[in-house]
């Protein structure tokens, strides 16, 4: 018997598992793989620390304020806050503007692209509050070059994604919230800056640009495992999760998922209520799993699923079928991570950034790159260059699953384009995901909500992950943390 268990050990699961531990929670975390982390993993090959997930986070508040509770803060490496980003466009890399002035100077739009832009601050606001793509709400606040150029290359960034599939709502309810509240980007973001400067900023940890740890983006992880010790159970295999109905004069294993698909045409509201009403007040779940040729059996009053969708699809279904529906549509695009090596002699770019992007009209297979030796120190043998180069994604979900050497030869021949490289790389690795980064197409937002209505019906069972707030690792640690503490309260 436990107070909480939790399922799936990525940065979700293990600060979900870590935070109810600190409040005094009996909890045990467990994880199919043999090792904790989930897509975090640094690995270091030949002299380069490569990042086979995350290469950095944001430094959030909330990642800042563990860091510190873990007394970790002084290994957390900081990216250079003014070192640009670009965009490949024409053939050529064009540095993010990062100021009115470099606005006007950027080659990245055209003089009537950059009009259409600045008249974005007289675009009136939406009206109707259906879900609207991400492209779309570019394109009606920024015009259609800012969309293609700039909104675009950012989503292949962040969610390796499609703008024209994206719900806007989901992916960015902050760019959305500018809109409804303020009337539009501009207004918000000057109405915002005027807002912080008479708050002044708040007391604790800063939050940061972009960070990683000296040690690669794993060390976090592993602390959070650490730190759990022994109520962290590796190599789990074939979990399963049941609703345990407590009885006044026992407790019997019942398999909701049948009794409740046997009163699907029923008209027995009464019964149905009595189902739900029975399993608000009497919370427990019987979890099951193989541990070295062994099944073992726990009982449990709350369940954190924190997977990924597809897998809490699975877990969720003898509880509620339609939940384990909903989270089973998320789409995850495949995608192809390549790592390359140069000697910094061959690059014709300075490298003063965090790397590339590319427009999806801009005919590369190529997502991106992390230029991984300038955004933090001592990911190479000195004189090396490490590229990081994302293939795949929801808009060319075919290229993920060429052959390494296929992929090699494609990241090489695009980035030696865009970089003005001249000489062979060194490969390293390849990383290949089946199923990557959740996509918050149109309609996320609406099956949150219902996700979240399920949840609510369901006392004790719980879910954090990618899929539902957010997709970064800041959001993740965010989540994680606010379930862990609301599991807390209910105990
Ligand atoms: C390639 C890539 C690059 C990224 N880059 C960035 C970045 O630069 N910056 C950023 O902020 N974010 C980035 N992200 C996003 C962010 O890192 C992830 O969203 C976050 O780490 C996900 O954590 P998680 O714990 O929710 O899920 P996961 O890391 O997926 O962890 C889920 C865990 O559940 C386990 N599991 C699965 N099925 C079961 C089961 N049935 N039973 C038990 N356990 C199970 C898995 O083995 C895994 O350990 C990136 C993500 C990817 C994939």
């Amino acid at each position: 018997m436990r107070d909480a268990i939790i399922i799936g050990a990525g940065i979700s699961g293990l600060v979900a598992a870590y935070r109810l531990k600190s409040l005094g929670v009996d909890a045990l975390l467990i994880e199919t793989s043999d090792r904790a982390g989930g897509v975090i993993r640094s690995e270091t090959i030949d002299g380069y620390l490569i990042e086979r997930g995350p290469n950095s986070s944001q430094g959030t508040q909330e990642l800042m304020a563990l860091a510190d509770e873990l007394g970790i803060r002084a290994e957390i490496v900081e990216g250079d806050p003014k070192a640009p980003a670009y965009v490949y466009h024409d053939g050529e890399l064009h540095a993010v503007p990062m100021s009115a002035g470099a606005f006007l100077k950027s080659r990245l739009l055209s003089a009537r692209g950059k009009l259409r832009l600045i008249r974005e601050f007289f675009v009136p606001a939406r009206k109707e509050e259906s879900e609207e793509s991400v492209f779309s709400f570019a394109e009606r606040r920024i015009g259609r070059e800012g969309a293609e150029r700039m909104i675009s290359a950012f989503v292949s960034g962040i969610y390796a994604g499609d703008a024209k599939k994206l719900s806007v709502q989901a992916a960015f309810p902050k760019m959305v919230n500018l809109e409804t509240s303020y009337g539009g980007l501009f207004r918000g973001m000057f109405a915002k800056a005027k807002e912080a400067r008479k708050n002044k900023a708040p007391a604790g940890p800063r939050s940061r640009r972009s960070c990683s740890f000296r040690q690669g983006m794993s060390f976090l992880t592993d602390t959070l495992a650490e730190r759990i010790g022994e109520d962290l159970i590796l190599g789990c295999s074939d979990i399963d999760l049941r609703y345990e109905i407590v009885s006044p004069k026992g407790s019997s294993d019942i398999n909701l998922k049948s009794q409740i698909s046997n009163l699907k045409d029923s008209s027995d509201i009464d019964l149905k209520s009595q189902i739900s009403n029975f399993k608000s007040q009497i919370p427990n779940f019987k979890l099951s799993f193989n541990k070295s040729g062994i099944r073992e059996e726990i009982t449990c009053k709350s369940v954190i699923i924190s997977t990924p969708a597809f897998a809490a699809s699975r877990l969720v279904a003898p509880v509620s079928e339609e939940l384990s529906h909903l989270l089973d549509e998320i789409e995850y695009p495949p995608l192809a991570i390549v790592y390359l090596a140069y000697d910094e002699s061959m690059i014709e770019h300075s490298l003063r950034g965090f790397g590339f992007l590319a427009a999806p009209r801009e005919g590369l297979n190529v997502l991106g790159c992390v230029w991984n030796t300038s955004l933090f120190e001592g990911r190479a043998p000195e004189g090396k260059a490490l590229m990081t180069i994302f293939i795949g994604g929801a808009r060319n979900p075919a290229a993920a699953r060429l052959a390494d050497d296929e992929l090699v030869t494609l990241a090489h021949g695009e980035i030696q384009q865009a970089m003005k490289i001249r000489g062979e790389p060194g490969s390293i690795s390849v990383t290949r995901y089946e199923r990557a980064i959740p996509q918050y197409n149109l309609g996320h937002a609406a099956r949150v909500k219902r996700i979240d209505e399920l949840i609510g019906q369901n006392a004790g069972l719980y879910l954090a992950g990618n899929y539902l707030r957010g997709p970064s690792t800041g959001d993740c640690v965010k989540e994680a943390d606010r379930v862990a503490r609301e599991v807390a309260r209910s105990m």
